[in-house]
This record gives C-alpha cells, sequence and structure tokens, in this order.
C-alpha cells in the first residue's frame, strides 16, 4: 500500500523506465502513484530486441550512449542477478571493410571503458560454429540476452514491495491543474471506465514513445521521434551468444538468441503516431538477407513471429530513418518553460532503464526538497515473481 503522507509524485508510463523510477522514489520514501493505459512493460519495453548492450554498437558515433550502456550492464547485473544469459557478444568481420570499422571500433571501446577480445577466425567459429565460414575474425564484448519483460517486472516488485501504488489499465487522458501549474492527471480505469483524478506534487511524463502527446495535455513541447523498428524471430537457437555485424550500424545486424528462438533486428524509421506499427514485408526481407550474411541458417530458418516497436528518440520531428538521433537520454523539467509541476524523462535504451531512472528521481527530489539520495545501485532487486504473487495477495 502506498505510505499516507509526504510528498507524492504521479508517473505516467508502466514500461521499463517508469518502473525503474517508481523503484528509485519509493526507496528514497517518496509516495509514488503509477498509471500505465495497458498491462505493465506492454509498451517498447516489452517488445524490444532483448538485448543487454554493452555499447560497442554506439561506441564509434554514439560514445556519450556507449558510455551510459556500459555503466548500466554492470549495474544490472549486479542488482538482477539470474536475470541475464551471461552468453557474451562478438561483432563479426566478413571482409576488409568490417576491419577497417574494427580499426575505430577497438580504440572506441576503450576510450568508453567496454573491454574487448580479437578472436579469430577459428576461435570464433569453435564458439559459433553457425556463424558464416567466410569470416575473417571477431570481437568479444560483454553483450548479454535478457527477458524484455522479466528483468523491468524486478524493479516494479521491488517498488511494490517498498509502498509504491501500481497502477496498470489506467489511461491518463487529461493533466489538471491550472495553466502553467500541473498538479495531477485525469485518468480512465480501463476495466471499469471510471474516470477520476490523482493528485501529485509533481507529475513525471516517463511514457516513452507517447511522451510527446502527454506533455500536449500539459502545454509543452516534447521532444521525441518515435522510430519504429521490425524484428523477426526464428525457430532455433542458431547461435548462443549475441551476434552483431562489426560495421557502422544498419538493418538486421543483431541476431540474439532467445531461449529456442533467433530474434532478428532491427530496421529504423520515423512516424508521428507511435501506435502507427506496420511490419512492412520489404524489412522482414532485409531482415533474414543481411541476417543470413552472419549466420546462413537464418535464410532457411522457419519465421515464427514477426513483430515492430518504437523507439522514443530525442529529437525534434524529421528525421529521416532515426539512425542519425543518439540513443542517449534526457530529463526534462517544464519549469523552466513555465510549467512548473512536469517533468519528462525520454529516450535511452532498456538497458539503461536505471540510470534514467537516476537522473529523473535526482530531479523530483530536489525539486520536492527530498535529501535522500540515490540508492538502486547497490539495491537487489526481488525476483520477476515477487510482483505476481504481492498482486495476488
Ligand atoms: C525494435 C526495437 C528493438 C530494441 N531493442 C533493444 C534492446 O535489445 N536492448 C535495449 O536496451 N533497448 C532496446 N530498444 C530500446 C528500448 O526498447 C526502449 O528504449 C525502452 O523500452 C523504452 O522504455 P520506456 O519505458 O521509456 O517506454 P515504453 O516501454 O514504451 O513505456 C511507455 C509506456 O507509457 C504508456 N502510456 C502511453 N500513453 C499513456 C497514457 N496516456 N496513460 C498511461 N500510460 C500511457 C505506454 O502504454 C507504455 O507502456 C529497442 C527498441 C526498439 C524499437
Amino acid at each position: 500500500m502506498e505510505r499516507a503522507s509526504g510528498p507524492r509524485v504521479v508517473i505516467v508510463g508502466g514500461g521499463g523506465t517508469g518502473g525503474a523510477l517508481a523503484h528509485d522514489l519509493a526507496l528514497r520514501g517518496i509516495r509514488v502513484v503509477l498509471v500505465e493505459r495497458h498491462g505493465l512493460t506492454s509498451g517498447t519495453t516489452g517488445r524490444h530486441h532483448g538485448l543487454l548492450h554493452s555499447g560497442a554498437r554506439y561506441a564509434v558515433n554514439d560514445p556519450e550512449s556507449a558510455v551510459e550502456c556500459i555503466t548500466e550492464n554492470r549495474i544490472l547485473r549486479r542488482i538482477c542477478p539470474g536475470s541475464f544469459e551471461e552468453n557474451d557478444g562478438l561483432f563479426v568481420a566478413l571482409g576488409d571493410e568490417d576491419l577497417d570499422w574494427r580499426d575505430r571500433l577497438v580504440p572506441a571501446c576503450e576510450a568508453s571503458g567496454i573491454p574487448t577480445r580479437w578472436l579469430t577466425r577459428l576461435e570464433a567459429l569453435r564458439l559459433e560454429p553457425l556463424l558464416n565460414p567466410r569470416l575473417v575474425g571477431a570481437l568479444q564484448v560483454p553483450d548479454a540476452t535478457m527477458d524484455a519483460m522479466r528483468m523491468p517486472l524486478r524493479f516494479f516488485a521491488t517498488a511494490l514491495a517498498n509502498g509504491a501504488d501500481i497502477r496498470p489499465y489506467t489511461e491518463v487522458v487529461g493533466l489538471t491543474g491550472s495553466p502553467g501549474c500541473v498538479t495531477g492527471v485525469r485518468v480512465v480505469d480501463r476495466a471499469t471506465g471510471r474516470q477520476y483524478e490523482i493528485g501529485g506534487d509533481i507529475v513525471v511524463n516517463a511514457a516513452g514513445p507517447w511522451g510527446e502527446s502527454i506533455g500536449r495535455m500539459g502545454g509543452v513541447d516534447v521532444p521525441v521521434q518515435p522510430s519504429p523498428g521490425v524484428l523477426v524471430a526464428l525457430r532455433g537457437r542458431l547461435c548462443n551468444m549475441v551476434v552483431n555485424r562489426m560495421h557502422k550500424s544498419g538493418d538486421g545486424d543483431i541476431v540474439v538468441p532467445q531461449r529456442a528462438l533467433s530474434i532478428v533486428g532491427t530496421s529504423s524509421w520515423v512516424v508521428e503516431d507511435p501506435d502507427d506499427l506496420a511490419v512492412p514485408e520489404d524489412h522482414v526481407q532485409r531482415m533474414i538477407d543481411e541476417g543470413s550474411k552472419l549466420i546462413p541458417a537464418v535464410r532457411t530458418a522457419t519465421i515464427r513471429a514477426t513483430w515492430s516497436a518504437a523507439r522514443p528518440l530525442i529529437g525534434e520531428r524529421g528525421a529521416s530513418t532515426g539512425r542519425e538521433l543518439s540513443r542517449t537520454f534526457k530529463c526534462y523539467d517544464h519549469a523552466t518553460e513555465g510549467v512548473e509541476g512536469l517533468v519528462t524523462i525520454s529516450g535511452g535504451k532498456g538497458t539503461t532503464l536505471r540510470g534514467m531512472a537516476e537522473l529523473t528521481a535526482d530531479v523530483v527530489a530536489h525539486k520536492l526538497g527530498v535529501e535522500e539520495p540515490c540508492r538502486t545501485r547497490e539495491t537487489v532487486l526481488l525476483p520477476h515473481t515477487a510482483f505476481h504473487h504481492a498482486r495476488a495477495a
């Protein structure tokens, strides 16, 4: 049950970011109500690739994001024991151009603090026999496989145990207060259709790719560029490590083993509406064409499922594909634009959910005059099953 007194924060959005924020604020002794319009992690979080990034993918062109990823990669392994296959990742070089990229990638990883180990062709094939036999070598990095839903659910479970009030199937349809001052949210309970208001000292917009629409309710402009990508799940575990192509990030150049499936991804384009989640046939074909360059068996494997999800990238509308936008994150205190009581967290990766929450909770705590420091770097999270047990109880 939520605590009886003290400042209260309303979090809009039950993805990984909102869950990690509920956990951080609850640990600081702040009352939290989190509302999510569908089920928890039903947005982008529960539909992502399931790759705990080492940061190597971003090291050359997006070093800020690379540092965020390796920092959080290490913290998450510590606070979520058992949530990751400790399988590592390979960046596979298929020819001279990929080797040219290695000459930039290795020093960039070093500069970001990402450990690497060069493997000869034979060493790589011994680890992953189904790799393209034409490979010339591979770089081993601390990527890993995670469960896109269960890992974030551990944040919700721990927040719940620490008194957070988590309300799935509760959609925000408006913000309350007066122009220039947000004092809460107006919601619809999707089970009963009942409309009601929830008051808060601060409302945090953690609605990911839907962040712009929540911002609009408060009269502020949130620079979120929703950028979908397609994922293709193939029957069979074609690799045991995360397999990436050693080149500038592109389409279909990652294969993530997930239980008995292999997920090939992804593509990138931009949309106005994050619910506009098409799965273009040519993107599916591109996943197969590019993925089979890494692992030829991708070409003949049976497709089990295809889907898409939208990244909440930071950037003004009008980006061309989304690939040019950074994967870093930002927290906006809209008081700087004349709207008190509203904060937005946007951008980032599933891997950086905790760091995004820490940044936001620091802003929120400062605004509320709460001096409790962040403790989420050291606090080991409850298992995801604790969430279901607590709800059932
Ligand atoms: C194809 C693809 C693959 C990816 N793969 C990876 C990967 O392998 N590893 C990785 O680290 N990252 C990956 N990412 C990035 C990662 O998925 C996102 O950065 C992360 O999931 C965003 O989480 P979030 O909580 O900010 O947003 P979301 O998970 O989208 O959460 C926002 C929530 O807000 C809710 N909401 C919206 N409007 C309202 C409203 N009016 N009222 C109440 N609730 C509302 C939504 O329903 C949603 O659940 C991938 C992204 C894509 C698109």
